[in-house]
């Protein structure tokens, strides 16, 4: 079967099955060809319901849980999103499709490295990925934005990254996998004024969100 088939099949049987139904990140799905994003050797499994390793000990996330991820961060064209975690880059060039700009950050350079050449030959131009603990959030790299309306954490966080609490904007959105080293609650924080709003979302597992405000290894 052709990708583009597999692709469809995918956001059919795994996404719209399961309650997806924010059209612009079926969209997404539907043109972003995953198949890209894993190791030449894992291209057959690419659409299939399952994490894939990636190298380095990390792995490009199950398409639905990345799907539900990004429905939740209720995305406009205009909002600019902070992701931690780039990996493989596929969840980067999704958020990309929807919003303004993606900045994005990943503490192994070579993953970053492999991310950054991938997305600039698929020619997006609103995405800027830096190598750095991703828990102290953005700071004054270029693009210099000092608040996000939408932030995702691809790693599973031992408690709240307050730095990036901090660079949440007023109303914006935080998606977390959120508990310990081996399972994890899927979780939402609202901002709204000094207040912040949390919602859980059911289990995950996810690999560890390592850094000064997540895991020290
Ligand atoms: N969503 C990604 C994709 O589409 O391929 C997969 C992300 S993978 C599950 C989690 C990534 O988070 C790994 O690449 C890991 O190196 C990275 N990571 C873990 N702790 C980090 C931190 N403190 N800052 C930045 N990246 C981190």
């Amino acid at each position: 079967m052709r990708f583009e088939e597999q692709r469809e099949l995918m956001v059919q049987e795994q996404i719209i099955s399961r309650g997806i139904t924010d059209e612009k990140v079926l969209d997404a799905m539907r043109k972003v060809e995953r198949h890209l994003f894993v190791p030449e050797h894992s291209r057959y499994n690419a659409y299939q319901d399952f994490p894939i390793p990636i190298g380095e000990g990390q792995t490009i996330s199950q398409p639905y849980i990345i799907a539900l991820m990004i429905e939740l961060l209720e995305l406009k064209s205009s909002d600019k999103v902070l992701e931690i975690g780039t990996g493989s880059g596929y969840q980067t060039a999704l958020l990309a499709e929807m919003a303004d700009t993606v900045c994005s950050i990943e503490r192994i350079a070579s993953l970053a490295r492999k991310a950054r050449d991938l997305l600039n030959k698929l020619n997006y131009e609103n995405i800027y990925i830096k190598v750095s603990d991703g828990t102290k959030g953005w700071g004054n790299t270029y693009p210099s934005i000092k608040e996000f309306d939408a932030i995702i954490i691809s790693a599973g966080a031992p408690k709240i990254p307050e730095k990036l609490v901090e660079q949440l904007a007023n109303n914006g959105r935080m998606i977390l996998p959120y508990g310990n080293r081996f399972s994890q609650i899927l979780t939402r924080l609202t901002k709204r004024g000094n207040d912040i709003d949390r919602e859980e979302f059911g289990g995950c597992i996810f690999v560890p969100l390592i850094g000064k405000y997540g895991w020290t290894y």
